[in-house]
């Protein structure tokens, strides 16, 4: 049973260093007289930002940290292969947060959700059926409503939640523009996902210029992903009674200290709703969500775009890619097929 050990607390950016592979050669099965525990096959594993601040000892952090020594801890798609628990029973395909090793026996299953769509590929499941979908489902439809022709802005555009951020805004009749950090990934934005228009962050020596030449009428609704001076250069650029959606703030995971947002009276002076959600509060909202994206994707309205990486192994590298921007799209690893 291969697995992914969590080595120790950092500081600053990840390295592949504070993982290591390790071969186990205890056999997992699931105990006697125990019966909520399922013993699961890993096959997908999700990479995700968050999981950079279960790396540090943050004493009120948000989620629980990873504890030195164990696996590290991730959504993903599993196969049951053992079960003493009646509501999982063998050979059903489940969502939930798993340790990142060939198998994983789940004791709670309280987070556990079956899947029972099998006709959009497995691996949609950590992506666009799974967190980042939900992530941007609620910002979208629940927080920000933006209507026909409202201006429409994402940052990190391009990545697991930003693509479909863009596209649910597109289907609304929005104008929707994009900002990413590589060529390819501004091609993606206009020509895959049906972008009005993208730029490339990192080629742009005034943001506040480059924001102006796409929204020469000003932004009503910016869906942020990456938090610092994105944000504060959005805020000299937001309409009255715009919204910000607050999703995640990337450019600040890796920094010791926060970096400072001096444009915040935009939000009295200009009366922006600016909120900021967890995903995993809204769990409630799944089958809503996803009796609403599934036939979207059927139908070809919706496309998505994976970085699969093979094989548990390639795990840490995935992951850590995250924030240096080497993932195209929603960044999973394939540890197994079914
Ligand atoms: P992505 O697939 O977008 O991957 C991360 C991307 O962030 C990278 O590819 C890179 O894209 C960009 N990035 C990395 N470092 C920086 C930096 N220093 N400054 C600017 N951009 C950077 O990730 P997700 O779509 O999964 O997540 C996007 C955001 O949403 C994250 O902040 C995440 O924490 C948050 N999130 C929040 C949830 C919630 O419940 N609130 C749920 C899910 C995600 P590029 O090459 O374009 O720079």
């Amino acid at each position: 049973n291969t697995q992914i050990i969590f080595n120790g607390y950092i500081d600053g950016f990840p390295t592949e260093s504070a993982m290591t592979v390790k071969a186990s050669t205890i056999k997992l099965k699931v105990p006697n007289g125990c019966n909520d525990a399922v013993l699961v096959k890993t096959l997908y594993l999700s990479c995700d930002p968050y999981m950079r601040s279960r790396m540090s000892k943050i004493d009120d952090n948000y989620i629980p940290i990873f504890t030195p020594g164990l696996p590290i801890l991730g959504n993903g798609v599993a196969k049951v292969v053992d079960s003493s628990n009646p509501n999982y029973k063998k050979g059903e395909l489940i969502c939930g947060m798993f340790g990142w090793e060939e198998y994983c026996l789940v004791k709670s299953t309280d987070i556990l959700l079956k899947i029972e769509h099998t006709d959009v590929p497995l691996s949609y499941y950590t992506g666009i059926l799974g967190w980042a979908g939900i992530s941007a489902y609620i910002g979208i439809y629940e927080i920000s409503c933006p209507k026909k022709g409202e201006s429409v802005f994402i940052s990190a555009a391009s990545g697991a939640v930003g693509q479909l951020v863009g596209q649910f805004a597109k289907l609304l009749g929005c104008y929707v523009v994009g900002s990413a950090g590589s060529k390819h990934k501004v091609d993606l934005l206009k020509n895959k996902f049906g972008f009005d228009d993208a730029f490339n962050y990192k080629e742009e020596t005034d943001l506040n210029a480059a924001l102006k030449r796409y929204f020469p009428e000003g932004i009503d609704v910016y869906f942020d992903n990456v938090g610092g001076e994105m944000l504060d250069v959005v805020l000299l650029n937001m309409n009255l009674n715009g919204r910000i959606i607050a999703c995640g703030m990337i450019s600040q995971y890796n920094l010791k200290e926060p970096q400072g947002v001096r444009n915040l009276f935009k939000v009295v002076a200009k009366q922006i709703r600016m909120q900021g959600f967890l995903a995993s509060s809204y769990v409630h909202l799944f089958p809503k969500f996803l009796d609403f994206v599934i036939p979207l994707v059927r139908e070809g309205k919706i496309t998505y775009v994976e970085d699969i990486a093979q094989g548990l192994e390639s795990a840490p590298a995935a992951l850590i890619g995250l924030f240096s921007g080497r993932n195209l799209g929603k960044q999973l690893v394939c540890v197994a097929s079914e």
